[in-house]
């Protein structure tokens, strides 16, 4: 699916942006029923031992089932989502940011900041053996993709001109995050 990043990196813009917008998504924003006999929470799934998991290895039918056309798109075809078009870029309520294809805890409330990039932007992940980064040399730039470890699936890209404890910007896109608030988080992950 990588080479469809073709596109988004063609017309990107600037450093402070993720990247720019590759595709304009018309779809209805409503998630498919998913079909799965065995269906997972797919809003707040994480593995029974934190840090531990398994691959999770789908053929892409599976997921243009589970998934709407706009968050297939930035998942499964590294899309980026228009900016300031996410409602989770507002989202300051305590909770996780879970990848909203397999539901891995991706990011907590403690570490996103306002970046005015219009993009959700986080400045450390929860467990960093929850996300793949890939450099990305290709067209003359060096930047490096963040991806969900356990599914794949594309989330968006850090840079490193983030705010302290950490100097990064994880600059992610909001439809591929499911915002669960802490108030419907099991007891023992509110601690
Ligand atoms: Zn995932």
């Amino acid at each position: 699916m990588r080479f469809l990043t073709l596109l988004a990196v063609l017309l990107f813009f600037g450093g402070t942006a993720c990247n720019s917008q590759a595709k304009v998504q018309t779809a209805t924003p409503e998630a498919k029923a998913t079909t799965t006999d065995a269906a997972p929470d797919y809003n707040y799934n994480p593995p029974a031992e934190a840090g531990q998991f398994e691959k999770i290895e789908k053929p892409e039918s599976y997921w243009q089932d589970l998934l709407a056309p706009a968050a297939y798109n930035v998942l499964r075809e590294d899309g980026t989502e228009r900016s300031f078009t996410s409602p989770l870029n507002d989202e300051k309520r305590a909770g996780v940011f879970t990848c909203a294809a397999c539901g891995l805890p991706l990011f907590a409330s403690e570490t996103k900041f306002d970046s005015g990039t219009g993009w959700p932007s986080f400045y450390a992940p929860i467990n960093d053996v929850y996300i793949q980064q890939d450099v990305d040399n290709r067209y003359g730039m060096r930047r490096v993709e963040v991806s969900c470890a356990r599914c794949g699936g594309h989330q968006g890209h850090v840079f490193p001109d983030g705010p302290d404890p950490t100097g990064l910007r994880y600059c992610i896109n909001g439809v591929s995050l499911n915002f669960v608030p802490e108030a419907d988080l099991p007891q023992a992950e509110k601690n």
